[in-house]
Order: C-alpha cells, then sequence, then structure tokens
C-alpha cells in the first residue's frame, strides 16, 4: 500500500542554522505515530514543513506519493493535511454545534468532489461528531463556557469534520488536567480507527496512553523508532534526554522540591537526607530499573535547589499530600540516628509542622502516616 508520508533527506535551513538535518521519515495509512524529543529537536519545524508553512532547503515529502513542493499551505490542507495548533482556535461566541456546523460547512463548500476524491475517512454528521468529542451535554452552550480541555476537544472536532486523511496534533494535553488528559488521549485513539495521525507531546505519562510506534527526535533528525519500552530503553534516548528536561513530570518536580525544602530548612541537607529522599522517590516514580539509576542522577541535581514551600503545596491531589507528608517525616527522621534518644533537627521539625498545616490533611490521616513511616523504619533497622 502507498505510504501516507514520506519524507526523504529533508533539511531545512534558518540562515545556515540546520533546524531539519537529513530527516528520513515514513509513515503508513492508518497509522497514530507520536513524535518526542527535547526543546529545538525540531517537531514544530517538522510540522511547518508537512503543512507547507516552511519549504525544505534540501529534500522532499510526499503525500499519498505526491510531492508537496511549492504548494501553498491552503492547497496542502485542501489535499487532507490538518493542523490542530496548541492553543484552541474556536469561535467562542458561538455554540459547540454551530462550531461543528461551521467547519462541516465550510469543507462542504469549499471541497469540490473534484478536490476531494473519495478518502478513507468517513464524513461525520454533526450529531457523530459531537458524540464522538463527548460534548453532546454541551452542544448549545457557548464555546467561551468550555474548559480548556473541552475546548481542545471542540477543536480536534472541528478538524476532524473537514475530513483531513492526515491529522497533525501538536501538544493536545499541555496545561490540561489528568481527566482531561485521558479523555483527549481517548479521543485520539477513536480518531486513530479512522485517520492516520501524528501527535507531538512531551507529557510522557500521556505518550504512554496513546503511543504505538514512537519517534525520537534529536538536533533534526531521527534518532530512533520503536514502541515505547524500546525507546524509554534506548542509552541514546536515555542520554538526550539528560540534562535537557527532566524525566520527572511537573507534578513529582513538585513533590520532590518540597520535600527538598523541609530538608533544607535548617540550612543543610545532610547526606542521609539526601540518600532518604533520592531512593525512596526513585522507587516510586521509576517506571523501571533502567530508569531508576538515571533518575537518581537527576534527583541529585534537583536537590540542590531551595524553595519556598507554599508555593508548591497548592493543587496537589489527596493522594500527592499524603506521599508529601509520609516522606518529608522519613527525611527529618533520617538525620536523627536514634530516634528513641535524639529529638528531630528543630529548624526542620518547624518546618514540617508548617508543611502539616499547609498541606490541610485530618490530624488522624497525620498520626496513621507518621505511624506508618515509623513502622516502616523499625522494621528496616
Ligand atoms: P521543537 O518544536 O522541537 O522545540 P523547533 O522546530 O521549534 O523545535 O525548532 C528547532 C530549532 O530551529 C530551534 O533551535 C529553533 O530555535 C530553530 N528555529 C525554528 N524556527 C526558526 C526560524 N523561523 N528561524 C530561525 N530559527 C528557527
Ligand atoms: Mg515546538
Amino acid at each position: 500500500m502507498e505510504k501516507i508520508l514520506e519524507i526523504e533527506n529533508l533539511i531545512v535551513s534558518f540562515d545556515g542554522f540546520k533546524a531539519l538535518n537529513q530527516l528520513n521519515f515514513h509513515m503508513e495509512p492508518g497509522e497514530l505515530r507520536v513524535i518526542i524529543g527535547p526543546n529545538g529537536a525540531g517537531k514544530t519545524t517538522f510540522l511547518d514543513v508537512i503543512t507547507g508553512k516552511v519549504q525544505p532547503t534540501e529534500g522532499r515529502v510526499l503525500f499519498k506519493g505526491r510531492n508537496l513542493r511549492k504548494l501553498k499551505e491552503h492547497s496542502i490542507a485542501r489535499l487532507g493535511i490538518g493542523r490542530k495548533f496548541q492553543t484552541p482556535r474556536v469561535y467562542l461566541n458561538l455554540t459547540v454545534r454551530e462550531n461543528l456546523d461551521l467547519a462541516y460547512n465550510r469543507q462542504k463548500n469549499v471541497f469540490s468532489t473534484l478536490f476531494n476524491p473519495t478518502t478513507a475517512s468517513d464524513r461525520r454528521s454533526t450529531a457523530s461528531l459531537l458524540e464522538t468529542i463527548g460534548l453532546v451535554p454541551k452542544a448549545d452552550f457557548p464555546a467561551d463556557l468550555l474548559s480548556h480541555g473541552e475546548k481542545q476537544r471542540l477543536e480536534i472536532g472541528m478538524l476532524v469534520a473537514q475530513s483531513p486523511d492526515l491529522l497533525l496534533v501538536d501538544e493536545p494535553v499541555a496545561g490540561l488536567t489528568d481527566e482531561e488528559t485521558e479523555n483527549v488521549g481517548a479521543l485520539l485513539l477513536a480518531l486513530a480507527e479512522s485517520h492516520s495521525l501524528i501527535v507531538i507531546e512531551h507529557d510522557m505519562e500521556f505518550v504512554r496512553q496513546i503511543a504505538r510506534r514512537v519517534t525520537v527526535l534529536h538536533q533534526g533528525s531521527v534518532l530512533c523508532e520503536g514502541s515505547m519500552d524500546e525507546i524509554q530503553n534506548d542509552p541514546r534516548v536515555i542520554e538526550v534526554y539528560l540534562g535537557q528536561k527532566p524525566s520527572l513530570d511537573a507534578h513529582q518536580l513538585k513533590l520532590l522540591r518540597i520535600v527538598a525544602a523541609i530538608a533544607w530548612s535548617d540550612g543543610s541537607l545532610l547526606p542521609e537526607e539526601v540518600e532518604v529522599i533520592v531512593q525512596r522517590l526513585s522507587r516510586v516514580f521509576a517506571s523501571n530499573t533502567a530508569n531508576r539509576e538515571h533518575l537518581q542522577e537527576e534527583l541529585r541535581d534537583y536537590l540542590s535547589q531551595t524553595l519556598p514551600i507554599e508555593d508548591l503545596v497548592t493543587e496537589l491531589s489527596d493522594r500527592e499530600r499524603e506521599l508529601v507528608l509520609k516522606l518529608s517525616y522519613e527525611v527529618i527522621g533520617s538525620s536523627v540516628r536514634n530516634p528513641e534518644e535524639a529529638p528531630v533537627n528543630e529548624a526542620e521539625a518547624a518546618a514540617y509542622q508548617r508543611l502539616v498545616a499547609l498541606l490541610k490533611l485530618p490530624p488522624a490521616v497525620v498520626q496513621t502516616l507518621e505511624n506508618a513511616v515509623r513502622n516502616e523504619k523499625l522494621s528496616i533497622d
């Protein structure tokens, strides 16, 4: 079968700087491909070339066998490539249904049968699209009243209304809640049944949710390709991400910083405190053993920074609050060799009490968690 997308020896230079450098890529029709890579790897430029926003300096892009060279953006869109940008572009004063109708009609009028020979993707009615994007109950709300995640889903729906064969989606879950992230993931998986999709994403948790085949970009070229498991364990990938982008997500980083702030509160961070944090957190966060060692290195780096706790405790889930409390309690206890005799360090104890107050956990829960840590500690000793 003909490839939906073939990219050969692509080079894009900006004043001599090669944002894309000898890039080769191909994709089968119906595939869902996730593209990841550190900042500056060339991901956005890659999409810009496919959509005609940027012209290749060398090499070529073939869509369903057709060379896209010299085609303007709107002509490429008409051929069946749709792009979803990072920020939603919906009409806020129109209802959800009206937004979809508009997208649907625009495609009907603009696309004559001449321009749009039968495509693999089915044309959906507004009603079935509303179902797909999960917005039936909000069909008659103005888009203005939707949450950020719902707007993202609406915009994906508007893109689908235009019946593209290939959908390009740039960071669809940036800034979304966990629940909305799952919704968008489920939506993309549903769309993958009838479309070819390229999704660019930073959020690893999300990538794991949807990924089949993953392509890693680095310095404008394909570094490697494979299943999520394969690329996560590829030493080249680990190396590229080391020092450039934390393998911790923003939330995990926050937990780490709170615990670190407690340990730092007496003005020093003892080696045994560092070890507790590094060992425990790497066990909680690492997805596999190979990952754990790398993560421990990263954690040691982060521990050299201090930050105010007050700014960090907002937006934690109940489970995270409990985890933070346990870890902090364990950390302040770790600087005391014999918990029966020596009192905990005063500054740390004060910081810990302040944290307990900030976390707003019920006193009974605090008691239970502290007891659990003490029992674990005794059983280890
Ligand atoms: P990513 O999306 O992976 O973070 P980009 O494709 O945005 O990476 O950028 C790749 C590299 O190309 C970066 O170093 C960026 O500074 C550079 N770049 C992107 N667009 C331009 C441009 N229009 N002019 C000059 N340099 C650019
Ligand atoms: Mg980008």
